[in-house]
């Protein structure tokens, strides 16, 4: 059983806040009688209608793609440049990707027509940690990474403390190879805080989101969560 405004959400006609209205307003019908109260739950076998329209329910869906780099982390470009949903053509759905990945960046970014599932990751409170591994420009020293390692004043504030391993560095091009954990979600925050201690990123891919790893899976690829997996997320 589910909540009345979430069920009507999921199915796409509204979001949540429009769906509490609509029902507020007394155009939502279970089982053809006015539903006006916004506690009420309903199961797979109720009738929704919404404004005289039968409600189509949505299976939830929850993917992982392993994002390419120069894709749009959305699910239209006005320009017409390549999209995350371009990548999952199977799924009838209407999903939408839970926080962003830059066009640059790769790596793993999960896709959900769940907006409850979706906040709830993206909220700071929620504190998922996320790891990139970044290639930067030049060799950053001992202070540097402790900068990273105590939080980065960058013009939205300090972050939190950031998880730093140095996994290798190229002497002849001075580049360095990072894995970099943090649990917020700012924009460009890996980029920022990398261009705050004075070592550009080159290259950045995000190679863990919680416990979710892009194992078994090539650029491009995607797969569904398990149950298991979600449960674990929530
Ligand atoms: N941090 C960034 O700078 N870019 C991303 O795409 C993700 C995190």
């Amino acid at each position: 059983m589910e909540r009345l405004q979430k069920v009507i959400a999921h199915a796409g006609v509204a979001s949540r806040r429009k769906a509490e209205q609509l029902i507020v307003e007394g155009k939502v019908k279970v089982n053809g009688k006015v539903v006006k109260e916004l506690g009420i739950k309903v199961g797979e076998n109720d009738r929704v209608e919404v404004e005289g329209i039968p409600l189509e329910r949505e299976e939830p869906v929850y993917l992982l793609l392993y994002k390419p780099s120069g894709v749009i982390s959305a699910v239209k470009d006005d320009k017409d440049r390549k999209v995350v949903t371009d990548f999952i053509p199977y799924i009838k759905q209407r999903i939408y990707p839970v926080g962003r990945l830059d066009y640059d960046t790769s790596g793993i970014l999960l896709l959900t027509n769940d907006g409850e599932f979706a906040n709830a990751l993206m909220h700071p409170r929620y504190e998922v940690e996320k790891t990139y591994v970044a290639k930067v420009k030049g060799v950053p020293s001992r202070e540097s990474i402790k900068i990273l390692e105590r939080g980065v004043v960058l013009e939205d504030g300090k972050t939190a403390p950031a998880k730093v391993k140095v996994i290798s560095f190229d002497k002849r091009k001075q580049t360095t190879i990072l894995e970099i954990t943090i649990h917020e979600g700012r924009n460009r925050q890996v980029r920022r805080m990398l261009e705050a201690i004075e070592h550009p990123v080159l290259k950045l891919k995000r190679e863990q989101y919680a416990f979710l790893t892009l194992s078994g899976l090539s650029t491009g690829d995607s797969r569904e969560l398990s149950p298991h997996e979600v449960k674990q997320l929530r």
